[in-house]
């Protein structure tokens, strides 16, 4: 199972926070073992996520192209969208602007990242924006810009972090706009008091009407419905609840949790398919404590530690399991303020908190970060320090 030159063909699909990191480091890593990796992506722009609602709000951020990333690698980049994996002969379809191309591949490494489910919410796939790419974070820009001199409302629905990060961005940006957050539960339950409390004056701050134990039914062209029958006007509905993963595992009859992520040993290899391995968003991760949510937090370094396990496997060498503790739950509220609320290895909120302009500076630093540490990756690719949480995680991982 290798190419005419003797290499391992190693084809990572997505290239964002998770695929990116992965490609250049295992394509550093296997120079030895002649590695040739190949990485799928369906734009040649990086998205920087983290920074969707920035885009939202008509910020101009700067404009990363892969191939410049990727410059000096060795990776070969195809600007195209995988449309099916076929695990028994190793091969993926892919869509490019040239026609569809088949790629072989001995290593699959899936890195698809997750989208936003809006199946959950009846209407959400016609009348709601979401942030699961560049293009759709800037119609909404757009649409906001064409509410706010008639006044017009715009429904956030979620309180999780996305949901603040955005709705807090809209109303600093857009104060002509009414921006109504609808929440489950209340807006950032996951976090501490304290950190609640800096959280609930800055939405009082922004003028943003919270319906916190409301839930989105049904999104209208012009409404959304809640349950209970109640509408409430909107000119823009932006859903940031609930994600899932598009079916491209499952229909190639890989396992796959309720959400389409990759279930994975405690190696980070598909159970039912081990030549494939699953990092960031799409993949199902068990740790000692429970399950990895999806977070460039985490993403990021199940990509580092599965390139690694890669490149260990190429040398025959035995593989440990991927261990992982949270640190931070960052949230930016505006561009004026943030609050960071630093948490135990299973994402559980610690005492700490940091708010205002400090919080403002360590959140930009992490959204920030990755683009850098990628450069920095393609010259030095030595044992990496990430977040690795406390005693918890050291226990061995139960898959
Ligand atoms: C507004 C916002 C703020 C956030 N803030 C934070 C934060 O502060 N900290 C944090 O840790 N996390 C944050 N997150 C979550 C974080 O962005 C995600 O967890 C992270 O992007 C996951 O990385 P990933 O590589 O798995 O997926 P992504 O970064 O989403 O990348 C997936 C890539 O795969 C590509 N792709 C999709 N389908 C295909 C296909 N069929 N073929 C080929 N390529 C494909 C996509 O185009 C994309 O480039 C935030 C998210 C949002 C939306």
């Amino acid at each position: 199972m290798t190419d005419t030159t003797g290499g391992r063909r190693i084809l990572v699909l997505g290239a964002g926070y998770s695929g990116m990191m992965c490609a250049i480091r295992v394509a550093r890593r296997s120079r030895r073992q002649g590695g040739r990796v190949t990485l799928v992506n369906p734009s040649a722009r990086f998205t920087e996520r983290l920074r969707m609602h920035q885009i939202a709000t008509g910020q101009r951020l700067a404009d990363h192209r892969i191939p410049e990333l990727l410059d000096g690698t060795g990776v070969d980049f195809v600007e195209g969208r995988a449309a099916g994996v076929d695990p028994e002969r190793r091969e993926v379809r892919v869509e490019t602007g040239a026609g569809t191309v088949t790629l072989p591949y001995d290593i699959l490494v899936y890195a698809i990242g997750a989208a936003t489910d809006t199946r959950a919410v009846p209407g959400a796939a016609s009348h709601a924006y979401t942030f699961d790419g560049a293009g759709e974070a800037g119609r909404l820009a757009k649409r906001l810009a064409e509410i706010e001199p008639l006044g017009g409302a715009v429904t956030v629905c979620g309180g999780g972090l996305t949901g603040i990060e955005a709705a807090t961005e809209i109303a600093e940006s857009h104060p002509g706009v009414r921006v109504v957050l609808v929440s489950r539960d209340v807006p950032g339950a996951m976090m501490g008091d304290r950190a609640r409390r800096h959280l609930d004056r800055a939405l009082e701050r922004l003028g943003i009407e919270v319906r916190a134990g409301a839930e989105v039914v049904k999104v209208l062209p012009d409404a959304v419905e809640l349950a209970g029958g109640e509408l409430l006007h909107s000119d823009a509905c932006l859903l940031t609840a609930g994600v899932r993963v598009a079916p491209l595992a499952a229909d190639a009859g890989i396992t796959v949790d309720e959400r389409g992520r990759i279930v994975v040993d405690g190696t980070l290899r598909s159970v039912s398919h081990p030549q494939v391995h699953a990092v960031g968003d799409a993949a199902a991760i068990r740790q000692t404590w429970g399950n990895i949510h999806g977070t460039c937090q985490s993403g990021i370094p199940t990509a580092a530690y599965t390139a690694d396990a890669i490149v260990a496997l190429l040398r025959g060498r035995r593989v440990k399991p991927f261990r992982f503790g949270y640190v931070h739950q960052p949230v930016s509220l505006g561009r004026r303020d943030a609050v960071i609320q630093f948490t135990h290895p299973d994402d559980t909120p610690r005492r700490w908190i940091l708010t205002g302009r400090a919080a403002v500076v360590y959140k930009e630093f992490v959204s920030g970060s990755p683009v850098p540490t990628y450069r920095l990756t393609k010259r030095y690719a030595g044992a990496l320090v990430w977040p690795r949480g406390g005693r918890r995680t050291r226990r061995p991982v139960t898959p």
